[in-house]
């Protein structure tokens, strides 16, 4: 999983970001760059993995 440095938002691949067009199982390498966090709207650059 990788979690927002910001918000604390965890980004789950199994779930995807459905909300957002992302489908489940959707790695997060996969987002497009145009993806933003979904509670506080920051680009994938303030991500970080997390196990
Ligand atoms: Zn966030």
């Amino acid at each position: 999983m990788h979690r927002c440095l910001i918000c604390g938002y965890l980004y789950n691949p199994d779930e995807g970001d459905t909300a957002h067009g992302v489908d489940p199982n959707t790695p997060f390498e996969e987002l497009p760059d145009s993806w933003l966090c979904p509670v506080c709207s920051v680009t994938k650059e303030y991500f970080e993995k997390v196990a």
